[in-house]
């Protein structure tokens, strides 16, 4: 069953035969929410994963379409009063940058992240984590459909000064040879797996000489599982590429999928299915993780379900993240502890095999913290936390103590408990040593 991608965005969904089913107001809102945050969906998306008879609430149609509450009402408003009074394409242009550059595009730090190599600024790679370099090929800053969520979004929205990419494949090179207590290399974007097999071999196959034998995993993060299964399956150099994780394997390395899952209904497909089989049978490997999100995947049977499903299908479960504050943030945040809960409830019905994922965890300039729960401590109400990844390593696995705040949603909305000043990690110099990160040998 060969299936040809089709992409859909705002210039072409309304061709979509099953847009019919939709209100005027909810094409109102594609229009207008479209302009502002990336929308681009597919065929696969469309016709086998979308539930049109239940559009109102369906998750996965919110993961790809615009939808009102996405935009902040003013937001919204504007954008509209432009439309219906004809503005010029300039004035509705700068609209929207000014809309965009208030919804935090380039949230944790991320900038803080990106290593020199002698004077020059490596803008594709990040290195935040000492054993692990992510890197960011230029030919992969895009997806085969766009989630609604994303926290990448300027890499697809034309700010290309935000744009981290880089073709120099030489420069990765260096920069590796030079790190050796680097393990790890993951290639990110956008989505790695929209390039085509010979452009991936161009980056990998370099990796797999012995003077990177101290590179021992690769990762390939991805959401191609979702939006684009036959990838892997009937794609013209699908065959190409199953030879490729197999060369990589065979040379030693570990191969590692970082795959993107939101909603149980995305591993339902026979495409999903048979593209997972196929990967696995290579001897690659196929770790999940995905956000929390209100409106798509806020509720604990969906992530048990989602769990044991793809430890059924043989990935193994890996991150929960807390929803960046980025973009639709407002749409999509859960408070903390109710994070927790989700969590905890989803991680209690599931056996040992399911629960190799930890969080709920928020990637932010410090690390990824993970909520440990939520205590009384000496009559204060406080959120028992650790970081499972940290830019100072020696703050791993140190619980500390944040004050109980019913509203947060994100680390940067707590205060230390027990009226202290700082968190533990948060010393004199701790800002100067987490932008100087890139010290590690
Ligand atoms: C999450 C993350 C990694 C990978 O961390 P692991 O815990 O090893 O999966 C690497 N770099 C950055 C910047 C990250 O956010
Ligand atoms: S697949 Fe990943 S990078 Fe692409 S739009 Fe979704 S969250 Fe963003």
């Amino acid at each position: 069953m060969k299936k040809t991608l089709k992409t859909c965005a705002l210039h072409n969904y309304r061709e979509i035969p099953q847009i019919a089913k939709l209100s005027d107001e909810m094409l109102e809102a594609i229009e207008i929410v479209g302009r502002v945050l990336p929308f681009k969906s597919n065929n696969y998306v469309v016709d086998e994963l979308i539930d049109w008879n239940n559009i109102e609430t369906d998750p996965i149609f919110t993961l790809t379409f615009p939808r009102k509450e996405m935009l902040e009402k003013k937001h919204y408003n504007a954008i509209k009063k432009m439309l219906d009074n004809g503005a010029s394409k300039a004035e509705i242009d700068k609209k929207v940058l000014d809309i965009r550059l208030s919804l935090n595009p380039n949230p944790a730090g991320q900038e803080s992240n990106v290593p020199m190599l002698g004077d020059i600024r490596l803008k594709g790679i990040q290195h935040k984590y000492p054993e692990t370099v992510l890197f960011f090929p230029s030919q992969g800053q895009t997806c085969h459909a766009y989630c609604t969520f994303c926290f990448r979004w300027p890499q697809f929205s034309g700010m290309s000064g935000l744009k981290f990419a880089m073709k120099e494949i030489g420069l990765l090179l260096k920069y590796l040879l030079l790190k050796k207590k680097v393990t790890d290399i993951l290639f990110t974007g956008g989505d790695p797996m929209t390039m085509s097999a010979n452009v991936l071999a161009a980056y990998i196959e370099p990796l797999l000489q012995p003077e990177f034998n101290h590179i021992r995993t690769i990762r390939i993060g991805t959401k191609s599982l979702t939006y684009w299964p036959y990838r892997y399956l009937t794609d013209e150099d699908s065959d190409e590429l199953i030879a490729l994780f197999e060369k990589i394997v065979l040379a030693g390395k570990n191969l590692s999928i970082q795959a993107h899952f939101n909603h149980p209904v995305e591993l339902s497909t026979e495409a999903v299915q048979k593209a997972i089989a196929r990967i696995r049978r290579t001897g690659t490997q196929i770790r999940t993780q995905s956000p929390l999100l209100k409106n798509i995947n806020d509720k604990p049977e969906l992530w048990s379900t989602m769990w044991r499903k793809q430890v059924d299908l043989g990935c193994i479960p890996y991150y929960m993240f807390v929803a960046r504050d980025t973009g639709a943030k407002a749409y999509f945040e859960i408070p903390l502890d109710r994070c927790w809960m989700i969590f905890r409830r989803a991680y209690n019905k599931v056996s040992g095999l399911c629960r190799t994922v930890r969080g709920p965890s928020m990637s932010d300039h410090p690390g990824k913290i993970q909520i440990l729960g939520v205590r009384e401590i000496g009559g204060e109400k406080v959120y028992i936390l650790s970081f499972l990844q940290a830019r100072h390593p020696s703050w791993v696995g140190i619980p500390f103590f944040a004050h109980y705040d019913p509203k947060a949603t994100w680390f940067s909305h707590l205060k230390p408990a027990f009226g202290h000043q700082k968190f533990f990690f948060q010393t004199d110099n701790w800002k100067e040593r987490i932008t100087t990160p890139f010290d590690f040998e």
